[in-house]
Protein backbone atom coordinates (compact mmCIF):
# COMPACT_ATOMS: atom_id res chain seq x y z
CA UNK A 1 0.00 0.00 0.00
CA UNK A 2 1.41 3.74 -0.47
CA UNK A 3 0.84 6.15 2.14
CA UNK A 4 -2.82 6.79 1.12
CA UNK A 5 -3.73 3.41 1.37
CA UNK A 6 -3.93 2.63 -2.71
CA UNK A 7 -2.38 -0.57 -3.75
CA UNK A 8 0.17 -0.51 -6.17
CA UNK A 9 -0.58 -2.36 -9.59
CA UNK A 10 1.34 -4.22 -12.45
CA UNK A 11 -0.61 -4.10 -15.77
CA UNK A 12 0.80 -6.03 -18.73
CA UNK A 13 -0.81 -5.17 -22.33
CA UNK A 14 -1.57 -2.02 -23.29
CA UNK A 15 -4.13 -2.87 -26.12
CA UNK A 16 -7.71 -0.58 -25.77
CA UNK A 17 -8.58 -2.55 -22.67
CA UNK A 18 -5.47 -2.96 -20.57
CA UNK A 19 -4.95 1.29 -21.20
CA UNK A 20 -8.56 2.07 -20.14
CA UNK A 21 -7.71 -0.52 -16.94
CA UNK A 22 -4.83 1.72 -16.48
CA UNK A 23 -6.59 4.72 -16.59
CA UNK A 24 -8.99 3.48 -14.09
CA UNK A 25 -6.69 3.06 -11.93
CA UNK A 26 -4.65 5.90 -12.27
CA UNK A 27 -7.42 7.94 -12.02
CA UNK A 28 -8.56 6.20 -8.25
CA UNK A 29 -4.98 6.60 -7.22
CA UNK A 30 -3.34 3.68 -7.35
CA UNK A 31 0.18 3.74 -8.50
CA UNK A 32 0.76 1.69 -11.66
CA UNK A 33 3.38 -0.01 -13.70
CA UNK A 34 2.63 -0.99 -17.48
CA UNK A 35 4.41 -3.15 -19.68
CA UNK A 36 3.83 -3.50 -23.05
CA UNK A 37 5.40 -5.51 -25.89
CA UNK A 38 5.07 -2.41 -27.89
CA UNK A 39 6.57 -0.09 -25.67
CA UNK A 40 5.23 2.91 -27.79
CA UNK A 41 1.84 1.98 -26.75
CA UNK A 42 2.88 3.00 -23.19
CA UNK A 43 3.40 6.67 -24.07
CA UNK A 44 -0.42 7.30 -22.89
CA UNK A 45 0.00 5.97 -19.92
CA UNK A 46 3.20 7.19 -19.12
CA UNK A 47 1.92 10.51 -19.96
CA UNK A 48 -0.73 10.34 -16.99
CA UNK A 49 1.55 9.57 -14.30
CA UNK A 50 2.10 4.92 -15.16
CA UNK A 51 5.78 3.67 -14.70
CA UNK A 52 6.55 2.12 -17.44
CA UNK A 53 8.48 -1.18 -17.11
CA UNK A 54 11.03 -2.03 -20.04
CA UNK A 55 11.43 -5.75 -19.18
CA UNK A 56 8.42 -8.48 -18.56
CA UNK A 57 11.08 -8.77 -15.16
CA UNK A 58 10.64 -5.77 -14.17
CA UNK A 59 7.06 -5.48 -14.14
CA UNK A 60 6.58 -8.30 -12.79
CA UNK A 61 9.03 -7.46 -9.76
CA UNK A 62 7.64 -3.78 -9.57
CA UNK A 63 4.32 -4.95 -7.21
CA UNK A 64 2.29 -8.19 -5.44
CA UNK A 65 -0.50 -7.60 -7.53
CA UNK A 66 0.14 -8.23 -11.56
CA UNK A 67 -3.28 -7.97 -13.96
CA UNK A 68 -2.57 -9.21 -17.16
CA UNK A 69 -4.93 -7.77 -20.35
CA UNK A 70 -3.63 -9.58 -23.33
CA UNK A 71 -4.71 -10.62 -26.58
CA UNK A 72 -5.59 -13.81 -25.89
CA UNK A 73 -4.47 -16.81 -23.51
CA UNK A 74 -1.42 -18.24 -25.96
CA UNK A 75 -0.13 -14.57 -25.62
CA UNK A 76 -0.18 -14.16 -22.08
CA UNK A 77 1.42 -17.81 -22.26
CA UNK A 78 3.88 -16.13 -24.53
CA UNK A 79 4.94 -13.16 -22.42
CA UNK A 80 4.71 -15.01 -19.03
CA UNK A 81 6.56 -18.08 -20.05
CA UNK A 82 10.43 -16.84 -19.82
CA UNK A 83 9.87 -14.88 -16.57
CA UNK A 84 7.82 -17.35 -15.07
CA UNK A 85 10.15 -17.33 -12.06
CA UNK A 86 8.96 -13.69 -11.39
CA UNK A 87 5.19 -14.71 -10.88
CA UNK A 88 6.30 -16.64 -7.38
CA UNK A 89 4.18 -14.77 -4.52
CA UNK A 90 2.20 -12.63 -6.85
CA UNK A 91 -1.38 -12.23 -6.89
CA UNK A 92 -2.23 -13.21 -10.55
CA UNK A 93 -5.15 -11.55 -12.08
CA UNK A 94 -6.36 -12.45 -15.96
CA UNK A 95 -8.57 -10.14 -17.38
CA UNK A 96 -7.83 -11.76 -20.95
CA UNK A 97 -10.54 -13.16 -22.88
CA UNK A 98 -10.40 -17.38 -23.13
CA UNK A 99 -12.31 -20.38 -22.06
CA UNK A 100 -12.99 -22.23 -18.61
CA UNK A 101 -10.61 -24.64 -19.42
CA UNK A 102 -7.93 -22.26 -20.76
CA UNK A 103 -8.38 -20.58 -17.23
CA UNK A 104 -7.96 -24.13 -15.26
CA UNK A 105 -5.24 -24.45 -17.29
CA UNK A 106 -3.83 -21.34 -16.31
CA UNK A 107 -4.34 -21.14 -12.81
CA UNK A 108 -2.72 -24.38 -12.12
CA UNK A 109 0.16 -23.30 -14.16
CA UNK A 110 0.33 -20.09 -11.78
CA UNK A 111 -0.29 -21.97 -8.68
CA UNK A 112 2.55 -24.51 -9.72
CA UNK A 113 4.86 -21.05 -10.25
CA UNK A 114 3.87 -20.29 -5.94
CA UNK A 115 1.23 -17.39 -7.43
CA UNK A 116 -2.38 -17.23 -6.94
CA UNK A 117 -4.31 -17.05 -9.61
CA UNK A 118 -7.97 -14.83 -10.31
CA UNK A 119 -9.59 -15.47 -13.86
CA UNK A 120 -11.69 -12.40 -14.94
CA UNK A 121 -14.10 -11.39 -17.81
CA UNK A 122 -14.86 -8.29 -18.77
CA UNK A 123 -17.70 -7.25 -19.72
CA UNK A 124 -17.98 -4.29 -21.11
CA UNK A 125 -15.74 -2.00 -23.85
CA UNK A 126 -12.62 0.01 -23.36
CA UNK A 127 -14.73 3.40 -22.72
CA UNK A 128 -17.10 1.58 -20.32
CA UNK A 129 -14.12 0.72 -18.02
CA UNK A 130 -14.44 3.03 -14.75
CA UNK A 131 -18.11 3.68 -15.14
CA UNK A 132 -20.94 1.89 -13.22
CA UNK A 133 -21.80 0.44 -16.83
CA UNK A 134 -18.94 -1.74 -16.48
CA UNK A 135 -18.74 -4.96 -15.14
CA UNK A 136 -16.44 -7.88 -14.51
CA UNK A 137 -16.89 -11.58 -13.55
CA UNK A 138 -14.00 -12.72 -11.31
CA UNK A 139 -13.42 -16.21 -10.52
CA UNK A 140 -10.47 -18.52 -8.67
CA UNK A 141 -8.44 -17.73 -5.26
CA UNK A 142 -10.91 -15.63 -2.87
CA UNK A 143 -7.62 -14.21 -1.38
CA UNK A 144 -6.62 -12.75 -4.36
CA UNK A 145 -10.13 -11.17 -5.30
CA UNK A 146 -10.15 -9.82 -1.56
CA UNK A 147 -6.71 -7.94 -1.48
CA UNK A 148 -6.86 -6.97 -5.04
CA UNK A 149 -10.55 -5.78 -4.51
CA UNK A 150 -10.30 -2.10 -4.26
CA UNK A 151 -7.58 -1.79 -7.23
CA UNK A 152 -10.93 -3.96 -9.30
CA UNK A 153 -13.71 -1.60 -7.97
CA UNK A 154 -11.91 0.99 -9.74
CA UNK A 155 -12.50 -0.90 -12.89
CA UNK A 156 -17.13 -0.95 -12.58
CA UNK A 157 -18.76 -3.28 -11.09
CA UNK A 158 -17.34 -6.63 -9.39
CA UNK A 159 -18.97 -10.23 -9.25
CA UNK A 160 -17.34 -12.62 -7.59
CA UNK A 161 -18.54 -16.29 -8.72
CA UNK A 162 -16.44 -19.30 -6.71
CA UNK A 163 -13.26 -20.94 -6.33
CA UNK A 164 -13.22 -22.48 -9.94
CA UNK A 165 -11.70 -20.18 -11.98
CA UNK A 166 -13.63 -21.22 -14.92
CA UNK A 167 -16.62 -19.80 -14.11
CA UNK A 168 -15.99 -16.33 -14.73
CA UNK A 169 -15.08 -17.14 -18.68
CA UNK A 170 -17.83 -19.46 -18.72
CA UNK A 171 -20.61 -16.35 -17.48
CA UNK A 172 -18.67 -14.31 -19.94
CA UNK A 173 -19.17 -16.60 -22.95
CA UNK A 174 -22.98 -17.32 -22.05
CA UNK A 175 -23.15 -14.08 -22.24
CA UNK A 176 -21.56 -13.20 -25.28
CA UNK A 177 -23.20 -16.13 -26.24
CA UNK A 178 -26.33 -14.23 -25.75
CA UNK A 179 -25.52 -11.33 -27.32
CA UNK A 180 -24.30 -13.16 -30.56
CA UNK A 181 -27.85 -14.33 -30.78
CA UNK A 182 -29.40 -11.33 -30.58
CA UNK A 183 -26.87 -9.49 -33.13
CA UNK A 184 -27.81 -12.52 -35.16
CA UNK A 185 -31.50 -11.91 -35.51
CA UNK A 186 -30.57 -7.96 -35.75
CA UNK A 187 -28.53 -8.33 -38.55
CA UNK A 188 -31.16 -11.20 -40.67
CA UNK A 189 -33.91 -8.42 -39.91
CA UNK A 190 -32.11 -5.46 -41.30
CA UNK A 191 -30.83 -7.49 -44.73
CA UNK A 192 -34.46 -8.40 -45.12
CA UNK A 193 -36.17 -5.41 -44.91
CA UNK A 194 -32.75 -3.97 -46.89
CA UNK A 195 -33.73 -6.07 -49.99
CA UNK A 196 -37.00 -4.07 -50.20
CA UNK A 197 -35.24 -0.58 -49.56
CA UNK A 198 -36.77 -0.30 -46.43
CA UNK A 199 -34.38 2.42 -44.53
CA UNK A 200 -32.27 0.79 -41.61
CA UNK A 201 -33.02 3.80 -39.64
CA UNK A 202 -36.96 3.79 -40.00
CA UNK A 203 -37.21 -0.41 -39.30
CA UNK A 204 -34.45 0.40 -36.39
CA UNK A 205 -37.56 1.74 -33.80
CA UNK A 206 -39.90 -1.20 -34.65
CA UNK A 207 -36.96 -4.00 -34.49
CA UNK A 208 -35.60 -2.39 -31.01
CA UNK A 209 -39.48 -2.48 -29.62
CA UNK A 210 -39.82 -6.36 -31.11
CA UNK A 211 -36.93 -7.26 -29.38
CA UNK A 212 -37.66 -5.22 -25.97
CA UNK A 213 -41.41 -7.11 -26.35
CA UNK A 214 -39.88 -10.54 -26.29
CA UNK A 215 -37.12 -10.10 -24.39
CA UNK A 216 -39.50 -11.71 -21.37
CA UNK A 217 -38.69 -15.18 -22.69
CA UNK A 218 -35.56 -15.14 -21.23
CA UNK A 219 -37.20 -15.13 -17.25
CA UNK A 220 -39.98 -17.49 -18.52
CA UNK A 221 -37.44 -19.81 -20.20
CA UNK A 222 -35.60 -19.92 -16.76
CA UNK A 223 -38.60 -20.64 -15.15
CA UNK A 224 -39.50 -23.56 -16.86
CA UNK A 225 -36.01 -24.76 -16.97
CA UNK A 226 -35.87 -24.21 -13.37
CA UNK A 227 -38.79 -26.67 -12.51
CA UNK A 228 -38.22 -28.79 -15.48
CA UNK A 229 -41.87 -28.29 -16.87
CA UNK A 230 -42.16 -26.88 -20.62
CA UNK A 231 -45.65 -27.74 -21.18
CA UNK A 232 -47.60 -25.85 -18.69
CA UNK A 233 -49.25 -22.59 -19.85
CA UNK A 234 -47.63 -22.88 -23.21
CA UNK A 235 -49.05 -20.38 -25.40
CA UNK A 236 -47.16 -20.71 -28.56
CA UNK A 237 -46.50 -24.32 -29.12
CA UNK A 238 -43.21 -25.69 -30.79
CA UNK A 239 -45.04 -27.62 -32.93
CA UNK A 240 -46.69 -24.52 -34.34
CA UNK A 241 -43.20 -22.65 -34.66
CA UNK A 242 -41.65 -25.84 -36.29
CA UNK A 243 -44.43 -25.39 -38.72
CA UNK A 244 -44.02 -21.12 -39.17
CA UNK A 245 -40.61 -21.03 -38.67
CA UNK A 246 -39.74 -22.50 -42.80
CA UNK A 247 -41.36 -19.25 -43.60
CA UNK A 248 -38.18 -17.09 -42.32
CA UNK A 249 -35.92 -19.05 -44.53
CA UNK A 250 -38.30 -19.31 -47.54
CA UNK A 251 -38.54 -15.47 -47.47
CA UNK A 252 -35.31 -14.48 -47.30
CA UNK A 253 -34.79 -16.97 -50.05
CA UNK A 254 -37.69 -15.03 -52.12
CA UNK A 255 -36.02 -11.90 -51.45
CA UNK A 256 -32.31 -12.97 -52.55
CA UNK A 257 -30.99 -12.74 -49.11
CA UNK A 258 -29.27 -15.51 -47.32
CA UNK A 259 -30.63 -17.75 -44.36
CA UNK A 260 -27.59 -19.54 -43.16
CA UNK A 261 -27.78 -17.21 -40.04
CA UNK A 262 -30.62 -18.35 -38.78
CA UNK A 263 -31.47 -22.04 -40.50
CA UNK A 264 -29.69 -24.30 -37.55
CA UNK A 265 -32.80 -24.17 -35.28
CA UNK A 266 -34.62 -25.56 -37.81
CA UNK A 267 -33.59 -29.17 -37.17
CA UNK A 268 -33.99 -28.77 -33.60
CA UNK A 269 -37.13 -27.76 -33.38
CA UNK A 270 -37.74 -30.81 -36.18
CA UNK A 271 -35.82 -33.45 -34.05
CA UNK A 272 -37.40 -32.14 -30.76
CA UNK A 273 -41.17 -32.19 -32.09
CA UNK A 274 -40.36 -35.83 -34.34
CA UNK A 275 -39.52 -37.00 -30.86
CA UNK A 276 -42.81 -36.03 -29.62
CA UNK A 277 -42.51 -32.87 -27.55
CA UNK A 278 -44.74 -30.83 -30.43
CA UNK A 279 -46.60 -29.66 -26.78
CA UNK A 280 -43.59 -27.42 -25.05
CA UNK A 281 -42.15 -24.27 -25.46
CA UNK A 282 -39.22 -23.60 -27.74
CA UNK A 283 -37.06 -23.74 -24.60
CA UNK A 284 -37.45 -27.64 -24.89
CA UNK A 285 -34.81 -27.74 -27.62
CA UNK A 286 -32.21 -27.27 -25.03
CA UNK A 287 -32.48 -30.63 -23.86
CA UNK A 288 -31.11 -31.44 -27.67
CA UNK A 289 -27.88 -29.30 -26.69
CA UNK A 290 -27.06 -31.16 -24.35
CA UNK A 291 -24.03 -33.38 -25.39
P1 LIG B 1 -5.97 -4.98 -28.47
O1 LIG B 1 -5.91 -5.68 -29.78
O2 LIG B 1 -6.23 -3.52 -28.44
O3 LIG B 1 -4.58 -5.23 -27.68
C1 LIG B 1 -4.02 -6.51 -27.63
C2 LIG B 1 -2.92 -6.50 -26.59
O4 LIG B 1 -2.32 -7.81 -26.56
C3 LIG B 1 -1.80 -5.52 -26.89
O5 LIG B 1 -1.23 -5.08 -25.67
C4 LIG B 1 -0.81 -6.42 -27.65
O6 LIG B 1 0.51 -5.94 -27.61
C5 LIG B 1 -0.92 -7.67 -26.84
N1 LIG B 1 -0.47 -8.85 -27.54
C6 LIG B 1 -1.06 -9.51 -28.56
N2 LIG B 1 -0.35 -10.58 -28.93
C7 LIG B 1 0.75 -10.59 -28.11
C8 LIG B 1 1.85 -11.46 -27.99
N3 LIG B 1 1.98 -12.54 -28.80
N4 LIG B 1 2.80 -11.19 -27.07
C9 LIG B 1 2.66 -10.10 -26.27
N5 LIG B 1 1.62 -9.23 -26.32
C10 LIG B 1 0.68 -9.49 -27.24
O7 LIG B 1 -7.03 -5.77 -27.58
P2 LIG B 1 -7.86 -5.24 -26.31
O8 LIG B 1 -6.95 -4.49 -25.42
O9 LIG B 1 -9.10 -4.61 -26.77
O10 LIG B 1 -8.26 -6.63 -25.65
C11 LIG B 1 -7.47 -7.24 -24.64
C12 LIG B 1 -8.28 -8.36 -24.01
O11 LIG B 1 -9.49 -7.80 -23.45
C13 LIG B 1 -8.71 -9.44 -25.01
O12 LIG B 1 -8.62 -10.71 -24.44
C14 LIG B 1 -10.15 -9.06 -25.30
O13 LIG B 1 -10.93 -10.17 -25.73
C15 LIG B 1 -10.60 -8.53 -23.95
N6 LIG B 1 -11.78 -7.66 -24.05
C16 LIG B 1 -11.76 -6.61 -24.93
C17 LIG B 1 -12.90 -5.84 -25.10
C18 LIG B 1 -12.94 -4.69 -26.05
O14 LIG B 1 -14.05 -4.24 -26.39
N7 LIG B 1 -11.81 -4.16 -26.50
C19 LIG B 1 -14.15 -6.14 -24.34
C20 LIG B 1 -14.00 -7.22 -23.37
C21 LIG B 1 -12.87 -7.96 -23.27
P3 LIG B 1 1.09 -5.02 -28.80
O15 LIG B 1 0.63 -3.63 -28.51
O16 LIG B 1 2.55 -5.22 -28.71
O17 LIG B 1 0.50 -5.56 -30.09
Amino acid sequence: MTEHGKTPVTVLGLGAMGTALVEALLAAGHPVTAWNRTASRAEVVAAKGASVASTIDEALAANEIVIACLLDYDSVHEVLDPAAAGLRGRLFVNLTNGTPGQAREMSAWADGLGAEYLDGGIMAVPPMIGSPAAFIFYSGSGTVFGRARTALDTFGGTNYLGADPGLAPLHDIALLSGMYGHFIGVIQAFALVGSAGVKAKDFAPLLRGWMDAMSGFTERAAEQLDDGDYVTDVVSNLAMQAAAFPNLAKAAEEQGVSAELLTPLQPLMDRRVAAGHGDEDLIGVIELLKK
